[in-house]
């Protein structure tokens, strides 16, 4: 069934950003940008990896930053006038220490995909095996996809889940640890809704003597904000993103110890990028500076407190949610029990004004939808909220009402960007 979303109304909804010589020079592209910005504001945001950067991160991105070839670092690039761009690595790169508790950050690595890439390339030989969380339970493209550089370049062998409970079997994490003898063991996901047990994967880790990967990639603004246990202590290298619920502009980072910090900077350049984005790296700057305020660890608490709401609500609606529920902003559901497989679900959802994903269901040939609090709890929508958007949810799949019409009222009283 095709996904798509009705077109938004043509609401006034308050630009982040100056339009204006865009407006002037290019109406074109600059059509295609209002029109998203009114798909984005007049319909809600469930994607699990999405949510609304700050104007402060939309100006950064925005910045003659972005003119700056700055290949190497601080210090030590490969081209003049690089003054200012050392000046914005070098914030960034405090910031992120000093948020995080690590050694050593590096803000260079374009996307949550390619610092993975770096981290396996610092640590790793082509051929080496590594063990992963299974795509089947949850693991992502680069923990051994057989279409992405991961699976074809190591062998990965795949941990599961508990087909009952649907927690991560760390009795089968170490019994295929102790068999495979890995090289690097990685812990994250795109769909766990629970917190790894990094004390335990460390524990294995040590036991055969591999790395520790932790590709925090969904819940680096959770462990930011303190709302989640942080893996930086327990983790030889920690990969995230930076624009998931961190908040920040769409980028990766990584945080290893002193001694690997020389080996992941390599590794990032010049060996798997070239020069940096400047402009996004002022933007995670800024990130990790609006990331560092009690506003934002009580927005951090606030994401999972509002998952919590809503996946009890959908349970409540129907819906299987799997491991009963989550401690993240992350929530998966089976809606099998209201007569329709995700596909179906999302379709109808998304006619409603409800946009989010489907994914895999461990230990099921069905594909359940995956959904996350980041975007909807940084529009201020409350607890009181999360239950009016679960009894929505529910009609939607069940094709009861005008859900769209509750949709767009409820994305009306929570503009992203207010003004
Ligand atoms: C989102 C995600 C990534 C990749 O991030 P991109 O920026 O899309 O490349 C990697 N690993 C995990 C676990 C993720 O959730």
């Amino acid at each position: 069934m095709p996904v798509t979303t009705p077109a938004a109304p043509p609401a006034a909804t308050a630009l982040p950003q100056d339009f204006g010589a865009l407006l002037r020079e290019d109406p074109e592209i600059a059509d295609v940008l209002l029109a998203e910005l009114r798909r984005q504001s007049g319909t809600l945001q469930l994607t699990a990896a999405e949510n609304f950067t700050s104007p402060a991160v939309l100006a950064a991105l925005g910045s003659p930053l972005a003119n700056k070839y700055a290949e190497g670092y601080p210090g030590a690039r490969h081209h003049g006038g690089c003054e200012q761009a050392d000046a914005a690595e070098r914030i960034a790169v405090r910031r992120a220490t000093s948020l995080f508790g690590a050694e050593h950050a590096n803000v260079q690595s374009h996307s949550g995909s390619s610092a993975v890439l770096a981290a396996y390339a610092a640590l790793l030989r082509p051929g080496d095996t590594v063990l992963a969380m299974g795509l089947p339970y949850g693991g992502h493209l680069t923990h051994g996809s057989p279409a992405n550089f991961s699976g074809r370049w190591f062998e990965f062998i795949g941990y599961g889940v508990d087909s009952e409970s649907g927690l991560i079997d760390y009795h089968q994490v170490r019994t295929l640890a102790r068999s495979h003898r890995p090289k690097a063991i990685v812990s994250g996901s795109i769909s766990y809704p629970r917190h790894p047990d990094y004390e335990v994967f460390r524990e294995i880790a040590d036991e055969v003597g591999a790395y520790l990967i932790a590709d925090a990639a969904h819940p680096m603004g959770l462990i930011a904000g303190g709302a989640a246990p942080s893996p930086v202590p327990y983790a030889d290298v920690v990969c995230a993103t930076t624009h998931k619920v961190l908040r920040g502009p769409r980028g990766g980072m990584i945080l290893c110890g002193a001694e690997l910090a020389e080996r992941i900077d390599r590794a990032v350049f010049p060996f798997t990028q070239g020069g940096a984005q400047m402009h996004t790296v002022a933007a995670k700057a800024v990130a990790f500076g609006e990331a560092a305020t009690p506003a934002f660890s009580a927005y951090a608490h606030r994401v999972v407190s509002h998952a919590r709401v809503l996946a009890a609500g959908l349970e409540a609606e129907g819906f299987d949610v799997t491991t009963g529920g989550t401690d993240t902003h992350l929530i998966v559901a089976d809606p099998a029990p209201l007569g329709v497989d995700g596909h179906t679900a999302r379709a109808r959802l998304a006619a409603a004004g409800l946009v989010l994903d489907t994914c895999a269901l461990p230990y099921s040939d069905a594909r359940g939808i995956r959904l996350g609090t980041a975007a909807v709890t940084t529009q201020g929508m409350g607890d009181s909220g999360m239950a009016r958007l679960a009894a929505l949810f529910g009609a939607a799949v069940r094709e009861e009402g005008d859900v769209l019409s509750e949709v767009r009222e409820l994305a009306a009283k929570f503009p992203p960007y207010p003004g």
